[in-house]
C-alpha cells in the first residue's frame, strides 16, 4: 500500500498526472473515501468527472485498477485518454486481436498495468476470470453501473452476472469474509434513481458502500412546463426561434415523422435540421458535425439525437411533446447551458401526450401471454428460430419482440448455432416487474408535469438526492412565474383575493380539508367548479399560504388519492386586506400561439375582403418617437430584470402602436393591437405612467 491519503497528496496526483489546477464539488471526497478502500456509489450527471473518481484512487492506491465498462468505444476513449497521460494501461474487448488480448494478460500478470480495461462478457471466457484472481486488482471500477439494474432499457444481462465474479476478483472465495485490504468496488453511473441504486448495490454485493450522489441541480437553467395542445405547438417553436438569443436549440419531438415536419417549418426561421435514427449514418453526421460548428441553428430530433453531442453554447432545449422518462427528460435538458450561462428549457405537454405514452407502453411491453405462446413452443431440444416464429401463430414483429423479451429475461437460450432451447420459468416475474416498473416510470413524468413543486427540486429529489432537493431554484415556472416564457401568471382580481381569504377562514379551525370538503363549505366554489377552484389553490399555494400533501385511503379494496389541503403559518397570520400577490395561471402568453393569432388575421382580413399582406410599419409623430424611445428605454429594463429578450417584453410592432395611440387609460391601452389582458395586468401600469409623461 502507498502512504494513506491526504488532502495534499491527493491534489499533488491531481495536478502532476492529470494536470487539473483543482478537484470539481464532491470529487475529492469520492475519491478519499476510495483510496481508504471503501466500496462506493456515485451518481453524478455526465461530464461532471466520474472517471477521475476511480482513476485516481487508482493510482494513489498503486497496483492494477481493473475498469469494467459495457461499451467499446467507452473503453477505448477512456484508455487512449489515459496513455496520453504517460499512463499504462491495456484493454481487452472482443473488438481486438488474440494477441493483443493475450499481451494484456501477460502485462497484468506482470504488474506492469496501471488499469485494465474489460468488457463483462469477458467474464464469461472460461479461465478467464481465475486468470485476473491470480493477481487481484487494488481497485474494481464498475462504470455505467445502471447497466446492472433489470429496471431500465440499458439492462445488460453480462452485467447481472458481475456480482457472482467480484468475490473471486476481490481476492476472496465468495463465503469467505472479504479481507480487509481487499479491492474496493466503485460503482458508477449518471441515471440511477433510488430504486435502480439499491438495485446496484445488492446485485454487486457491495459491503456498506459510501454513496456519493450530486451534482444533479443546474443552476443555469430556467426550467418551464407548459401545458399547450398538440396542434399548437409547432408555431410556437418556429415564434420562439425566431429569437436569436434563444439559440442554438434542440427541439426534442416523439416521432421522426414530427421531426421531420418540424424541421421543415422552423428552416423558414432559422438554419434547422431534422435528426432520427432513420436517417442514415452519413446525414446523421453530416447534421451533427453542422450543429456543432454553428451551420445550424436548430435541431429537430428524436431522443436519438445527443449522446455524443459536444457543444457548450446550447441556449434553449424544447420539448415538443412528452417524454418518456424523467433520466432521459433531464439528460436532454442538461444538454442546454454547458457553458454555464443562463439557459432556457421549455416542456410543452397535454392530456394527449398521454395516449403516445400507451403507445410506447404496448411497444416495447408485449402481453405477458405472447412471451408465454412463445415460451410454452420451447423444450429442451433446440429449435431453429424461424420454425418457431412460423409455428408461433403470432405475426412476425410480435413474436421478435416477445422472443427477444423472453431472451432478455431468461425465458430462451440460444445455443451456438442459433437455435432456441427453454430457458428458466424465472422469466415471467422479472418480466411482469420491470412492465411494471416502466409503468410507474411514465407516471413520474406525468406527476412532474402537474406538479407545483419548484422544477429543479422535483428533479434533484428525482435522482435521490433528498438533501439538495429542500432548496428551490428561483428560475423555473413554479419559482419565478413572471420569467415565464409560455406560461402566463397574473394578478388575482379584488374577487379572487376575497375567495383567497374565504379558502383560509375554512381552514383555519382544521388541520386539514380535502378539496371536497372545501367545495362542500363555499357555495361559490361549487359554482366555479373544480378546475377554477385548484386553479386558485395552486395560486395560494405557490404564495406559501397552504400547503398540500398527497394521501390516500382505501376503500372496497381500492387506494384511492386525494389531497389534504393545510394552513401555512404564513396563511395562519394572512388577512387579505391588502392586495397580496396571488398569481394565477392564465395560460399561454399571446404573442406565441401562432396558429390562434393567424386565425385571428384571416378573419379580420376576410371582415375586410383584402388579400393578406404584411402590415405596414407604423408612421410615428417626431413627439411619438420621443415616447417609443422612453418606452425602449423601460422595456430594456424590464427585459433585464425578467431575464428574458426585450420583445417577450414587448414586439417592436406593439411598442410603435402604443407610441402612437399613447393610451390613456386601461380600456385604451387594451384596444391596443398586441396588448391582451396578459401584458395589461402585467405592464399597464408602467406603460400608462410612461405615457401620461409630457414630451
Ligand atoms: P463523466 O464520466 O462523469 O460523464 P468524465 O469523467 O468523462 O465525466 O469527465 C468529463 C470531463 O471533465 C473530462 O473531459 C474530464 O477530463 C474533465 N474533468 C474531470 N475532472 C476534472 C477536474 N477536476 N478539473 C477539470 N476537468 C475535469
Ligand atoms: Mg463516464
Ligand atoms: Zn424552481
Amino acid at each position: 500500500m502507498t502512504t494513506p491519503p491526504n488532502s495534499e497528496n491527493l491534489l499533488t496526483l491531481l495536478r502532476s498526472v492529470f494536470g487539473f489546477a483543482g478537484f470539481r464539488a464532491s470529487q475529492e471526497a469520492v475519491c478519499r473515501a476510495a483510496v481508504s478502500g471503501r466500496d462506493l456509489l456515485l451518481v453524478m450527471p455526465t461530464g461532471a468527472g466520474k472517471s477521475l473518481c476511480y482513476q485516481l484512487p487508482a493510482l494513489a492506491r498503486g497496483g492494477t485498477a481493473l475498469v469494467i465498462s459495457p461499451l467499446i468505444a467507452l473503453m477505448e476513449d477512456q484508455s487512449a485518454k489515459l496513455a496520453s497521460l504517460g499512463l499504462r494501461v491495456a484493454r481487452i474487448h472482443s473488438g481486438m486481436d488474440r494477441s493483443s488480448s493475450r499481451q494484456a494478460c501477460v502485462d497484468y500478470l506482470n504488474g506492469d498495468l496501471q488499469f485494465l480495461f474489460i468488457a463483462p462478457e469477458r467474464l464469461r471466457v472460461p479461465g478467464f476470470a481465475e486468470m485476473l484472481a491470480k493477481r487481484p486488482p487494488a481497485l474494481i471500477a464498475i462504470d455505467e453501473a445502471h447497466c446492472i439494474s433489470q429496471w431500465g432499457h440499458d439492462f445488460r444481462p453480462d452485467y447481472r452476472t458481475l456480482g457472482e465474479w467480484l468475490p473471486l476478483l476481490r481476492g476472496a472465495s465468495p463465503n469467505q469474509e472479504r479481507r480487509t485490504d481487499a479491492a474496493p468496488v466503485l460503482a458508477l453511473t449518471a441515471t440511477a434513481t433510488p430504486t435502480v441504486q439499491a438495485d446496484i448495490v445488492a446485485q454487486l454485493g457491495m459491503v456498506s458502500p459510501a454513496k456519493f450522489i450530486h451534482g444533479f441541480r443546474r443552476d443555469n437553467l430556467a426550467v418551464e412546463v407548459v401545458e399547450v395542445s398538440v396542434p399548437r405547438r409547432a408555431g410556437i417553436v418556429c415564434n420562439l426561434l425566431k429569437d436569436p438569443s434563444l439559440r442554438p436549440a434542440i427541439v426534442y419531438t416523439q416521432s421522426r415523422k414530427q421531426a421531420e415536419s418540424l424541421a421543415e417549418e422552423l428552416s423558414r426561421v432559422t438554419r434547422a435540421a431534422a435528426y432520427h435514427a432513420g436517417l442514415d449514418a452519413e446525414t446523421r453526421e453530416r447534421v451533427q458535425r453542422a450543429f456543432q460548428a454553428g451551420e445550424l441553428e436548430a435541431v429537430v430530433a428524436t431522443v436519438a439525437f445527443g449522446m455524443g453531442i459536444d457543444k457548450s453554447d446550447i441556449r434553449t432545449v424544447i420539448h415538443a411533446g412528452l417524454p418518456s422518462t424523467l433520466e432521459g427528460y433531464y439528460q436532454e435538458i442538461g444538454r442546454a447551458g454547458r457553458d454555464a450561462q443562463a439557459s432556457r428549457t421549455i416542456l410543452m405537454h397535454s392530456y394527449a401526450d398521454r395516449k403516445t405514452h400507451d403507445f410506447l407502453m404496448e411497444r416495447d411491453y408485449p402481453p405477458a401471454d405472447h412471451l408465454a405462446r412463445v415460451y410454452s413452443q420451447l423444450g429442451e431440444e433446440p429449435r431453429a428460430v424461424e420454425e418457431l416464429r412460423a409455428t408461433s401463430r403470432l405475426s412476425e414483429a410480435d413474436f421478435d419482440k416477445a422472443f427477444e423479451k423472453l431472451q432478455i429475461h431468461g425465458g430462451v437460450r440460444i445455443d451456438i448455432a442459433g437455435n432456441a432451447t427453454a430457458g428458466g420459468p424465472g422469466w415471467k416475474k422479472t418480466y411482469d416487474a420491470q412492465a411494471q416498473f416502466r409503468r410507474e416510470q411514465l407516471e413520474k413524468v406525468h406527476r412532474y408535469v402537474e406538479g407545483n413543486e419548484c422544477r429543479m427540486a422535483a428533479l434533484v429529489r428525482h435522482f435521490g438526492d433528498e438533501e439538495d432537493a429542500g432548496h428551490t431554484c428561483g428560475r423555473c415556472d413554479v419559482c419565478d412565474p413572471a420569467s415565464a416564457l409560455l406560461r402566463v401568471f397574473r394578478r388575482a382580481s379584488v374577487e379572487e383575493r376575497r375567495q383567497a381569504q374565504e379558502v383560509i377562514e375554512a381552514l383555519r379551525p382544521v388541520t386539514y380539508k380535502t378539496i371536497r370538503q372545501l367545495m362542500g363549505d363555499l357555495t361559490w366554489a361549487e359554482r366555479m367548479g373544480r378546475d377554477s377552484f385548484e386553479v386558485l389553490l395552486m395560486a395560494m399555494q405557490r404564495a406559501g399560504l397552504i400547503a398540500s400533501e398527497e394521501a390516500v385511503f382505501e376503500a372496497d379494496g381500492r387506494v384511492i388519492p386525494y389531497r389534504k389541503l393545510s394552513l401555512t403559518e404564513t396563511g395562519f397570520d394572512t388577512r387579505i386586506t391588502t392586495p397580496l400577490p396571488l398569481l394565477l395561471d392564465d395560460g399561454l402568453v399571446e404573442e406565441y400561439a401562432e396558429p390562434k393569432r393567424a386565425a385571428k388575421q384571416k378573419a379580420r382580413a376576410k371582415d375586410a375582403a383584402q388579400p393578406k399582406q404584411k402590415a405596414a410599419p407604423i408612421e410615428l409623430t417626431a413627439e411619438a418617437e420621443t415616447l417609443a424611445t422612453r418606452l425602449k428605454e423601460w422595456r430594456a429594463a424590464e427585459a433585464k430584470q425578467l431575464r428574458v429578450p426585450a420583445f417577450f417584453v414587448m414586439p417592436d410592432r406593439t411598442l410603435r402602436a402604443v407610441a402612437a395611440a399613447r393610451p390613456a387609460n386601461p380600456r385604451q391601452l387594451m384596444e391596443i393591437d398586441g396588448i391582451g389582458p396578459a401584458k395589461a395586468e402585467k405592464f399597464g401600469e408602467a406603460i400608462l405612467e410612461l405615457c401620461a409623461k409630457p414630451g
